[in-house]
């Protein structure tokens, strides 16, 4: 059950038990969700609700819009908007799921909360190295998706025979969304085994693809070419190549929430370009995406220089710099670290 993280904790089976009988149930995933996170969540709110439990699913932050056709979604508190009825729920709880983070830090306001909560936690992720604070739970780097991985737990549960249209839309959605669509090297078998008993079931993929890719407004579209025509930094020698957001920059377009989604793998469609960088300028920090191909581990980079982590070739970071200095620290590491 265990991944590469070194802390064991109990395997997932052992928690079955608690289980048996309805429970209310607090399900919560990382600030700033995406598809793996929200869909995992609702995913796995429609498979507890339909086994007889009460369902809280909470998210730290503001869901972006791409994900609001969501089956369920109006069932979701979010925590920056309801923090009193997202507590009334985590207090009310008799057990808390953790889904697609492993350090308390990654749900930003949570954090203390969860901390101090004594009900029994259950952890369903696939980040490197989780933080020792769970009683149950998978850790699988390995896996595409914490997508993929609800719907393992529900197998576990021998319970595929329930797998619904509701479940089976938001399960898609992280495992379309994690793995590129199907195009990263964690696509595995595994994956398309999935998809195809979700496919089998009547799931609607072509609408989904619809509904997160192809729901920009025309700003987000010419901001998408503002920014490779002017913030697109390309240095060929490193195989890298840099995209750096001001505010000045996102109050030009009026850049959403989740406008700046995805912008930083456009670089890596450059050929020979093996590593990419996203630095945005937010209100209270400068934020860092890092993407690689291949033999680049953007985990450890982000852990050594940026108190970030996350996958081996997708990670995050911050500095707490400005932006500018940022930028240029970000230059200097460069010449010395970078895919060959
Ligand atoms: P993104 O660039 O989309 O914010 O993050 C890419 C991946 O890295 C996601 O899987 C995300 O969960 C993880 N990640 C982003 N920021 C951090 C961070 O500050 N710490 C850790 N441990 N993981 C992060
Ligand atoms: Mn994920």
């Amino acid at each position: 059950m265990h991944g590469k993280g070194i802390y064991l904790m109990s395997p997932i089976q052992d928690a079955f038990p608690l289980l048996q009988t309805p429970k209310k149930i607090f399900i919560t995933t990382h600030h700033k969700p995406d598809g793996d996170a929200i869909g995992s969540m609702l995913g796995l709110y429609h498979y507890l609700t339909l086994k007889g439990h009460t369902v809280f699913p909470v998210s730290p932050g503001e869901i972006p819009d791409f994900l609001r056709w969501m089956p369920g979604v109006a069932h979701m508190l979010n925590y920056e908007e309801q923090p009193k009825e997202s507590l009334a729920a985590l207090n009310e709880a008799d057990l808390i799921f953790c889904l697609d983070f492993n350090d308390y830090g990654r749900t930003k306001h949570l954090e203390s909360f969860l901390a101090a909560a004594t009900q029994p936690k259950i952890l369903i992720d696939h980040h490197l190295f989780p933080s020792p604070v769970w009683d149950y739970g998978m850790s699988i780097p390995e896996k595409s998706s914490t997508c993929e991985m609800v719907y393992d737990f529900i197998n576990l549960c021998d319970d595929n025979a329930i797998i619904n249209l509701d479940m089976a839309a938001c399960l898609y959605t992280g495992l379309m969304t994690d793995t590129g669509s199907f195009k990263f090297p964690i696509t595995t078998a595994s994956v398309h085994s999935m998809v195809a008993d979700l496919k089998r079931r009547g799931l609607d993929h072509t609408r989904i693809h619809e509904e997160v890719y192809d729901s920009w407004s025309e700003g987000r579209m010419r901001f998408l070419g503002y920014v490779l025509i002017e913030k697109m930094e390309v240095f060929h020698k490193y195989n890298s190549a840099l995209i750096a957001l001001s505010r000045k920059d996102l109050n030009l377009f009026k850049a959403q929430n989740g406008d700046t989604e995805g912008l930083v793998n456009y670089p890596l469609s450059i050929k020979g370009i093996k590593f990419a960088t996203l630095i945005t300028e937010r209100s209270d920090e400068v934020k860092m995406s890092f993407r690689s191909k291949g033999t680049f581990d953007v985990n450890k980079f982000a852990k050594t220089y940026f108190e970030g982590g996350g996958h081996f070739n997708a990670s995050g970071g911050r500095t707490k710099t400005s932006f500018t200095d940022t930028i240029a620290y970000f230059k200097k590491i460069l010449t010395d670290n970078h895919p060959k």
